[in-house]
């Protein structure tokens, strides 16, 4: 299944996307079904907070000259960062370099602390496209990563959240301006995702929405204004984006 939060006629509706249409499940009075090009969709998720881990990839590893770490590196992106697709990456005037990260989301189902790699799978809600947008300059500046991660809008999900597919080894890319960039697969994760579930739920509670942010594979790279930035994973679809200098 497929999982949208979009609006239709001004009003912030959930449903299932089947083909060319959506079924609407969480709608006041309103229609029972939609055109899938009659709505306009939102982030798939409004999580409490986005969990990011800062190193999975074998090759982003090799990439950066870094050593395979033994535990995940985490850090947290506000839920105030969070975009949906279409929407606009504001670039900050603070920053002379943000960078895309294509990124698979793991959406959590359930509340949930303390779950083992065995019960992991049972509270995930389904998976969707992440954009771990960073102002690298600034990550390389300061120690903590909070500035250069937590922009506003510098959280792009979507476009939907998928339900049923098996996450162990989707082709992942990133395009900017229809030129592809990043070409990896989830198989390359150094962490896989019950790992991670079980390492982050044992230092915090995971609430239903929250997106466990996978890591990024090689060639990560800058986008300018006026860029179109797509991030594609095999099974799930396509997150679009676009950037401008400041809020008009
Ligand atoms: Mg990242």
């Amino acid at each position: 299944m497929r999982l949208v939060r979009f609006l239709h006629d001004n009003k912030v509706c959930s449903g299932v996307l089947y083909g060319d249409e959506v079924t609407v499940t969480a709608l006041d009075n309103g229609p029972g079904r939609v055109k899938f090009d009659k709505i306009s969709l939102l982030a798939p998720v409004k999580p409490s907070k986005i969990v990011s881990v800062g190193l999975n990839y074998r090759d982003h590893a090799e990439e950066l000259g870094m050593s395979i770490p033994t535990e995940p590196v985490i850090f947290i992106k506000p839920s105030t960062a969070v975009i949906g697709p279409g929407e606009m990456i504001v670039y900050p005037e603070s920053s002379a370099r943000v960078d895309y990260e294509a990124e698979l989301g793991v959406v959590i189902k359930n509340r949930i602390r303390n779950v083992s790699v065995e019960e992991a799978g049972r509270n995930i809600a389904g998976y969707t496209c992440f954009n771990d947008v960073t102002a690298r300059d600034l990550q390389r500046k300061d120690t903590q990563w909070s500035r250069a991660k937590s922009f506003d809008t510098f959280a792009p999900i979507g476009p939907w959240i998928e339900t049923d597919i098996d996450p162990g080894n989707l082709r992942i890319r990133s395009y900017l301006n229809g030129e592809l960039k990043q070409d990896s697969r989830t198989s390359e994760f150094i962490f896989g995702i019950p790992r991670l579930i079980e390492f982050i739920s044992g230092i915090m509670t995971l609430l239903p929405g929250d997106v466990i942010a996978t890591g990024t594979p090689s060639n990560i790279g800058p986008m300018n204004a006026g860029d179109e930035i797509v991030i594609e994973i095999e099974g799930i679809g396509r997150l679009t984006n676009y950037i401008k200098r400041k809020e008009d």
